[in-house]
């Protein structure tokens, strides 16, 4: 299969892109426009990208605000509040169907690749259970990445410790942690070594909720970050959400970037959640509640953008677009100029695949997997500008997914 008339990220012309049993076999810069024959699939000039990634989403929540009720104060306590009512009636079936709509609804949108946190703070891991027959059920459509979540924390948490190496030994791809829920400083920082114990151990990569809360005192970041160094992990650990760093001072901040950008981790920021949830304690001036993703980004260290919730108890909307999520965040983060714009999809294709880890697995090189997608623009600008859609979806070199634009007709 021969893409052609394609316009690659980062490099001038129009482009062929040839896909053999399954693998990319073939870039070949053009002249000129061509016109398709067989079964060629034309790009029209429009950008050819790896697809886009999903890099922080919580599959066993989705699809359940309003069920039994909705969450009327919009805060975090009210949704964990909601939560519990929902939590009562879930079934394995329930939480399958809910996990492979979402994920339809993020293959519409180009993503093919997806990492979910799924809670295991809870004696029958029930969810988890689910979320690996998801895995393997719904991997014609993305590639799956289950990290194991203790939403109620490892530590303090009646036998969390057993229930995250239960999770790991089941299957679960990453491990996961919450430490500035933990009832105390130090269980915090125990859940962080015990967590990155137990990954080193069984060669996991990590993605830890690490510090999600306005409170400029809760520092689990240098704890996770001083771990990583230590133990050569960094490239293998993410810090999500990381939300307190928006209040921490500069005096600090300067010296806990120093450490960052030696340990080697990489960020996941969820801001459409975060600028929801956080800041619910001030009155004005109000603090945006989000990480500092652009100083992260000049730094030279590894950062992308997830949605962390559709149509749960904590956040009401999102239909899986990612480009959605891009589009608050540049805004949130300050990240307008034209520099960023044009490179704006970095934040959710090469940085989050960076962050899951992908390696070859993803890209557009010779060899790598045939994953691609045509997006309805021409640059990372138009892109972003135009909220442009996935216009077809290519899977192990076989077509996935095809929209036909919109057209619109004046009278
Ligand atoms: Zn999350």
């Amino acid at each position: 299969m021969n893409i052609i008339n394609a316009t690659l990220r980062k490099r001038q012309g129009l482009f062929t892109v040839t896909c053999d049993g399954g693998r990319i076999s073939a870039i070949t810069a053009q002249p000129d426009l061509l016109l398709a024959k067989d079964d060629d699939i034309d790009a029209a000039g429009q950008l050819l990208i790896a697809p886009l990634v999903e890099p922080h989403i919580h599959l066993d929540a989705t699809l359940t605000a309003g069920d039994p009720q909705w969450n009327m104060s919009g805060t975090l306590f009210e949704g964990i509040e909601r939560w519990g009512q929902r939590k009562a009636t879930i079934t394995h079936e329930d939480t399958k169907a809910r996990a492979h709509t979402t994920i339809r609804m993020l293959a519409e949108h180009g993503i093919q690749h997806v990492r979910t946190h799924i809670d295991v703070t809870d004696p029958t891991l029930g969810a988890l259970k689910a979320m690996l027959e998801v895995r393997e059920e719904a991997r014609h459509l993305v590639d799956l990445q289950i990290v194991a979540f203790p939403q109620e924390g490892i530590e303090s948490y009646d036998n969390g410790r057993a229930l995250m190496e239960q999770a790991i030994e089941l299957g679960a791809d990453v491990v996961g942690g919450i430490p500035h829920f933990e009832n105390t400083r130090e269980q915090g920082v125990s859940s962080i070594k015990f967590l990155m114990d137990l990954a080193e151990r069984r060669g996991c990569l990590v993605d830890v909720h690490c510090d999600e809360t306005d409170d400029p005192h809760s520092r689990f970041l240098e704890v996770l970050a001083e771990e990583a160094r230590v133990r050569g992990m960094g490239s293998r650990v993410t810090a999500s959400h990381t939300t307190a760093m928006g209040s921490y001072d500069n005096a600090y901040c300067s010296k806990l970037f120093r450490l960052l950008k030696h340990s080697g981790i990489n960020f996941v920021s969820c801001p459409t959640e975060s600028i929801h949830l956080q800041g619910r304690f001030d009155t004005f001036p109000k603090r945006r509640g989000v990480t500092r993703v652009a100083e992260i980004d000049r730094a030279g260290m590894n950062v992308c953008f997830g949605q962390d919730s559709i149509k749960d108890p904590w956040y009401p909307l999102g239909n899986g677009n990612i480009l959605r999520v891009l589009d608050a965040g540049l805004h949130i983060c300050h990240m307008m100029g034209f520099e960023d714009l044009a490179r704006s999809l970095d934040l959710v294709t090469d940085n989050s695949a960076r962050t899951l880890n992908l390696g070859e697995r993803y890209g557009i090189e010779v060899g790598r997997p045939a994953n691609l997608v045509i997006l309805d623009a021409e640059s990372d600008y138009e892109a972003v500008r135009r909220q442009a859609k996935a216009r077809v979806s290519i899977r192990g070199g076989q077509v996935l997914m095809t929209r036909v634009p919109e057209r619109v007709e004046f009278a």
